[in-house]
């Protein structure tokens, strides 16, 4: 299948990306890279025998986006493409209306244009809201509490109205729980820009050393130590979640919802300790304010995606700290930094060659040689 990636360079996208290709697909990313790099693509294509075609399209630009897609003629679309702070999405809500909601309904146009009617999009957890009836089930009532997350409520609810409206279409939402963690050979990973907002990057950078301490949001919720309980999901499991989606809606029309969580929650205080055990960093910590809008415990119920779609997160927290270690270790700025970046495409094949993923079709992992 020839999938086209919106937003492929960037975090979840790059993961999803290299499965793809692994898988035999064709694919070509789309992306503005206003949050990631072209670094991360290189790095994508050096771990696989077939490559991703990249190409800088802003998804606020209708004209080229439509000859974009009327040219690629995809078969299906993998939407990540967005924007996903929620502090900066309450200080600038026009920005995230604007990128989020007319960046997916430019999409939508562009391809309908192409005749191009499979889609998986990129939902969120925080369509839930502020709900405590856990665990999070697709049907639980949902709502918004920041303009980022009434982003994602409206475009679930436009792409409904779409599939209701025209039985061509065949999309996914997927409602992702905390995506963390980084494939294993350590070359692609989270790459936050400025101070992290969120809990993991932020812990990695105390280990490293580049932050003095965490501020622990919050020691007096009614949870087992009294810190926030998240799902966190290792996005390599989460990357697998899209295939199967897609797998799904070949033979499927209509609008679909799947919660990709693990169905267990951790503390932040078991998150720091996961840290300070497989980094053998000190990592210092203060319990400070809770911050506003915080539930004390989110985690989902995943039997849904497990009965239709045969899928299940595989990995635990420790993987999950312990490859977002080696992505810290060896990239301390991110995609701006490390040894990597000074490699050339050759060398950087060469290094990563223990990691190399093949197409399906060519055989098992490394044959190719
Ligand atoms: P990311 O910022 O790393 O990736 C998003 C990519 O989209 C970036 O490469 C960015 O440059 C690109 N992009 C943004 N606006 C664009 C535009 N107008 N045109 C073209 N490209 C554009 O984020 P991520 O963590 O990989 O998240 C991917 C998606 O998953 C987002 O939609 C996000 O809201 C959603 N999501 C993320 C999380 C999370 O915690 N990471 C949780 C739930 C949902
Ligand atoms: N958190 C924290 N300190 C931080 C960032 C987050 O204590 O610097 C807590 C937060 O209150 C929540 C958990 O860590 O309980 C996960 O927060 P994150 O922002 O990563 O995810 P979300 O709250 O969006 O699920």
């Amino acid at each position: 299948m020839h999938v086209l990636v919106t937003g492929g360079a960037g975090y979840i996208g790059s993961h999803t990306v290299l499965q793809l290709l692994q898988d035999g697909h064709e694919v070509t990313i789309l992306d503005n890279f206003s949050n990631s790099s072209p670094e991360a693509v290189r790095r994508v294509n050096a771990l696989s025998s077939s490559k991703a075609k990249l190409l800088k399209v802003d998804l606020l630009d209708e004209e080229l986006l439509k000859e974009t897609l009327t040219t690629v003629k995809p078969d299906a679309v993998i939407h990540f493409a967005g924007l996903k702070s929620v502090g900066e999405s309450v200080s600038q809500p026009l920005k995230y209306y604007r990128n989020n909601v007319t960046g997916t309904l430019n999409l939508l146009d562009a391809m309908d244009s192409a005749q191009c009617h499979t889609l998986v999009f990129s939902s969120s957890a925080t369509v839930y809201g502020e709900s405590t009836a856990l665990p999070l089930l697709e049907r639980t009532p949902r709502s918004a509490t920041n303009p980022y997350g009434r982003t994602k409520l409206h475009i679930e609810e436009m792409l409904e109205e779409l599939g209701a409206s025209d039985a061509r279409w065949s999309i996914a939402n997927l409602r992702y729980f905390n995506p963390v963690g980084a494939h294993e050979s350590g070359a692609i990973g989270e790459d936050p820009q400025g101070i992290p907002n969120n809990l993991m990057p932020y812990v990695a950078q105390v280990a490293i050393g580049r932050r003095d301490k965490v501020g622990v949001f919050g020691g007096d919720y009614s949870t087992p130590d009294g810190t926030g309980v998240r799902d966190y999901i290792h996005v390599e499991d989460l990357a697998a979640g899209h295939l199967a989606a897609l797998e799904y809606l070949k033979d499927s029309s209509g609008v679909h919802v799947w919660n990709l969580g693990t169905g267990t929650g951790a503390s932040v205080l078991e998150v720091i300790e996961a840290f300070r055990r497989v980094s053998g960093q000190p990592v210092p910590y203060e319990i400070v304010e809770r911050r506003p809008g915080d539930v004390a415990e989110s985690y989902a119920n995943p039997e849904k995606a497990r009965l239709e779609l045969g899928w299940k997160a595989e990995r635990g927290l420790e993987q999950m700290v312990e490859d977002m270690w080696r992505w810290q270790e060896q990239n301390p700025r991110g995609f701006e930094s490390g040894d990597l970046l000074e490699l050339s495409d050759d060398e950087l094949a060469e290094h990563l060659k223990p990691y190399l993923v093949t197409r399906k079709e060519d055989g098992p992992r490394g044959d190719i040689d």
